[in-house]
């Protein structure tokens, strides 16, 4: 812990960091001590975190990188946090991310964008951490903690670990609890582990998963131990292929990296076959109408009376003005145009075109996935992300379309509420970290982390 609070104070290039928390950080190692010396130490004692801006963490400022939520300092404490502290974890601080989680690349935080620690070779130019989880991604490759919490609402987890060659494991939806987790698209977010190795990622999701009954969506399944089923051994498992996820565009080095994945996976004794997920091509465009329409609801609740942020009246104006001037200055650009989206495809001239169509492709998406795994396949392998780490400012002012390619290979996921992880498993001609996905059956992410640790 020492060394991590050294190494986040002595200054933090990579703008991973949005809040410190020293004081914090050696009081909970030092309570660490004491229980390791008594003998009762759970696998996260002792363990030093960064936690993602979105979790609500009691008297440490919570702002989900947004101004609106300027020194919000929550009166309670995250389920997961709550959990990890009760698990002898200690907390470095809060980290950087897009605000309300909804980018690719950390570049809409109100702190600026996180920095990945990786740079193409010969050249100094920054490139980004990912999103939305970039801070968390960064700290963890950076070496400003041994792991960290992110959240995956369409791929936040996973593209970032990808980007940062780290392990991102987003769980089956309801795994882990979501309260205290500021809302951004409620029926497709979830939190989870962004660490060094899949080992790693097992044993802290053990630590954060299991029933909370404050999470109506919450499972209420026993958690098995994920590390135990760290055996190594996937002789006979069958690994689906998904011919959709074949994307024209898609740079050869992705290519061969998905080829020399599977080719891992066989030479461990895993059968490999081709199989389709035909609706592949409507997810990105169902994830973006149905994520901003969650988002506008959600968001709703960010009104400058609560919390955070109010803007100063003029004389003469009203309540109407103060919602409407707190929100004009206090959300950015792309949170501003999610809610837009959101409350047009929710209005009720566009409602049946938009949102219940986007909602019944979601189901179709699903049923793809039930299909394959009916047939007896284990798990599906793709890349993570179409690319590697792209250069800071280069997709920021771009058409946001390009941004929301980003996440091609995971929205797909959390439509069907699948567990996903993000694996590194090599490295491009630039010398940068590229991920592969493994996609899980429904509540089988020892076995789905099992498959992935044969690929790091
Ligand atoms: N990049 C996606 C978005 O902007 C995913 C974000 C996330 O998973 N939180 O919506």
């Amino acid at each position: 812990t020492q060394d991590c609070v050294d190494a986040v104070a002595a200054g933090d290039a990579l703008n991973a960091y949005c809040a410190k928390t020293p004081e914090i950080a050696l009081e909970q190692a030092a309570a660490a001590d004491a229980r390791l010396a008594s003998g009762d130490a759970p696998d996260m004692c002792g363990i030093p975190l960064g936690i993602k801006d979105l979790f609500c963490t009691k008297g440490v400022t919570s702002q989900a990188a947004s101004k609106i939520l300027s020194g919000f300092k929550p009166e309670y404490e995250s389920t997961v946090t709550t959990k990890l502290w009760d698990a002898g974890a200690v907390m470095l601080g809060k980290l950087n991310m897009d605000e309300f989680a909804m980018g690719s690349s950390n570049e809409t935080s109100v702190y600026g964008a996180a920095v990945n620690p990786w740079r193409r070779k010969g050249s100094d130019a920054p490139l980004t951490a990912g999103g939305s989880s970039g801070g968390s991604a960064a700290a963890v490759a950076g070496d400003l903690c041994l792991a960290a919490t992110g959240t995956d609402t369409g791929g936040s987890i996973r593209q970032p670990a990808a980007f940062t060659g780290t392990v991102g494991v987003k769980p089956t939806y309801g795994r882990v609890s979501r309260w205290g987790v500021v809302a951004f698209a409620s029926s497709l977010d979830q939190a989870g582990p962004m660490t060094k190795s899949v080992r790693d990622g097992a044993i802290f999701l053990n630590a954060i998963s299991g029933h909370d009954a404050k999470d109506s969506t919450s499972a209420n399944f026993d958690v098995p131990n994920f590390e135990a089923a760290l055996t190594g051994d996937i002789k006979g498992k069958k690994i689906g292929i998904p011919r959709e996820y074949r994307l024209d565009g898609t740079p050869a080095e992705i290519e061969k990296l998905w080829n020399d994945g599977a080719d891992m996976l066989r030479d461990a004794g895993a059968e490999i076959v081709d199989v389709s997920l035909p609706h592949t091509k409507y997810a990105l465009p169902a994830y973006y109408v149905l994520a901003p329409a969650e988002a506008s609801s959600n968001l709703a609740r960010y009104d400058g009376v609560r919390y955070g942020h109010r803007a100063t009246l003029a004389k003469g104006e009203g309540i109407d003005d103060m919602y409407a001037r707190t929100r004009a200055e206090g959300l950015g650009p792309e949170v501003k145009r999610r809610v837009m989206i959101g409350a047009y495809v929710l209005s009720a001239g566009f409602y049946d075109a938009y949102y219940r169509r986007a909602q019944r492709v979601r189901t179709l998406i699903k049923k793809d996935f039930d299909d394959v795994y009916a047939s007896g396949v284990d798990a599906i392998l793709t890349p993570a992300t179409p690319s590697a780490a792209f250069g800071l400012g280069e997709m920021k002012d771009a058409d946001p379309i390009k941004m929301y390619l980003n996440d091609v290979f995971t929205v797909t996921v959390n439509l069907a509420g699948l567990p996903g992880v993000s694996v590194p498993t090599g490295l491009d001609a630039q010398g940068l970290p590229l991920g592969l996905q493994l996609i899980g059956r429904p509540w089988e992410e020892g076995e789905m982390l099992n498959i992935a640790s044969v690929l790091e």
